[in-house]
């Protein structure tokens, strides 16, 4: 059996200490009781509480211990469908307005981080999706078209600009997303929640919320110690969604994703490997996703582990990956391991629900919730606060669960093996690229 890996986020050791919050000791009474204090809860409680709204937020953990303080930190524009999908799904309006929510998300995030002067090193320097296969930049291409007839700044890059962009000459082309960028995941969730409570809103940590009963006035939510009384509860739980709602539980599968961070790159690799400050997701059905983070380190994640203790076998693909992608790294040590849980969903799209009055909930990015969680906040809080339905930019739908089989670890393992085969038979099929 091979060695147990030392499991340790390079975002815990890089970013500045987060505001403490303690746990709820007290029976409390708010306009809105937000559960959870990701990007989606924390959006949404600061939207309502510079709206003059009073807020509860309850967190399970300490602020950025799950999902949204171990992300890869992209902050990627979209959704998986494109905008014609979107306008054929949803129809000719209201796929339009939700084309222009999601389109928005980065403008939302970096907005919030400036107008909040979050300190979490962003950069808004771009978004590159490199081509595995000649059947992706396809679909790329049709990608590019349909934002650029929408006036967005994306373009094609050819296999050697991709090359320069990125410093590997895996690709056989790509796009270019102006719009994107990255953050240090931690740091941007810890300012969020500073810029909530700044903004009156009463944040309590290490508070799971246990039980979820509605009142004549509204809910109560039930913790070990108290309990917080609201007309609205919202929950914003993704990937980490318990039994507090297990119908909202089964609505997505959690999947995991894992990271690897090198040591510091020397300054010969730090000019070739995405000496722009871009962020990178390839095509694979499993995708990879890096970047070069401030200190230097390449990060890369891609399809992780179940294991809480994972040994050292279970990482070597990501080993393996790093290499494949750039070889030049032959020889540079690996200092950072960590993973967290991806909400998918059947449609491969973020879903709003309000499966009772004054209960709501916003979940299931796909991996890509840095910015689309913010804006899924945004939209929570614009709900609360008397949006019509059909003006929210953004369709609120029945809350289903999932078939049975998706959440049973054999379910996602035999998917995984699945697309890992597609992936190799893709490769196989794909005549090498320059240089490769
Ligand atoms: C390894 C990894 C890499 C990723 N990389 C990227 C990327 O590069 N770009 C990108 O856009 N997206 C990425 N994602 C996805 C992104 O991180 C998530 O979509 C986003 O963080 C979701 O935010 P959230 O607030 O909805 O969920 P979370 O951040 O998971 O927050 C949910 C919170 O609810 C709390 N909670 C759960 N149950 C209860 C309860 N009963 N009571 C109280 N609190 C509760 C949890 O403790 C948790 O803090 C990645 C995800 C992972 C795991």
């Amino acid at each position: 059996m091979s060695a147990p890996l030392q499991v340790r986020s390079l975002w815990e050791a890089t970013a500045a200490p987060g505001p403490e919050f303690a746990a709820l000791a007290a029976p409390v009474s708010a306009q809105a009781v937000v559960i959870g204090a990701g990007y989606t809860g924390l959006s949404a409680a600061l939207h309502l509480a510079r709206a003059g709204r009073d807020v509860v937020v309850l967190e399970a953990a300490r602020i950025g211990e799950r999902a949204s303080g171990l992300n890869g930190g992209q902050v990627i524009p979209g959704v998986k469908d494109d905008p014609d999908e979107l306008q054929e799904r949803f129809g000719a309006g209201p796929g339009a307005r939700m084309v222009d929510t999601v389109a928005g998300g980065p403008d939302l995030v970096f907005d919030l981080i400036r107008e909040h002067a979050i300190a979490c090193d962003a950069t808004r320097t771009g978004w590159i999706q490199p081509a595995t296969s000649e059947t992706a930049l396809r679909q790329l291409q049709r990608r590019v078209r349909q934002w650029q007839q929408r006036g967005a700044p994306l373009r094609m890059l050819s296999a050697a600009e991709v090359a320069a962009l990125t410093g590997s000459s895996r690709y056989c082309g790509g796009l270019l997303d102006p719009r994107g960028g990255t953050v240090q995941p931690l740091a941007y969730v810890r300012g969020l929640a500073r810029a909530a409570a700044a903004a009156g809103a009463r944040i309590f940590a290490r508070t799971a919320a246990l039980r979820l009963v509605k009142t004549t006035t509204g809910w109560e939510v039930g913790t070990a110690a108290a309990s917080a009384a609201a007309p609205v509860v919202i929950l914003a739980t993704n990937a980490y969604t318990d039994s507090i709602s297990d119908t909202l539980r089964r609505s997505v599968v959690p999947v995991p994703s894992f990271q690897v961070a090198t040591q510091p790159l020397p300054a010969s690799l730090r000019a070739q490997i995405l000496p722009g400050g871009q962020a990178a997701s390839d095509t694979w059905r499993l995708l990879r996703y890096f970047r070069v983070e401030s200190s230097g380190r390449l990060v890369m994640g891609s399809r992780g582990t179940y294991a809480r203790a994972p040994r050292l076998a279970a990482v070597k693909h990501h080993y393996r990956a790093v290499a494949e992608i750039f070889p030049q790294l032959d020889g540079i040590g690996f200092e950072y391991h960590w993973g967290g849980m991806v909400a998918v969903t059947p449609d491969h799209l973020p879903h709003l629900h309000e499966p009772a009055p004054g209960l709501l909930a916003g979940l299931g990015y796909n991996g890509r919730g840095v910015a689309m969680a913010t804006v899924m906040g945004r939209l929570l809080a614009r709900r609360v606060l008397g949006a019509p339905a059909d003006e929210l930019g953004f369709p609120i739908t029945p809350l289903k669960p999932v078939a049975l089989h998706a959440f049973s670890r054999l379910g996602v393992r035999a998917t995984v093996q699945y697309l890992r085969l597609a992936d190799a038979l893709t490769a196989r099929r794909q005549p090498r690229v320059a240089g490769a």
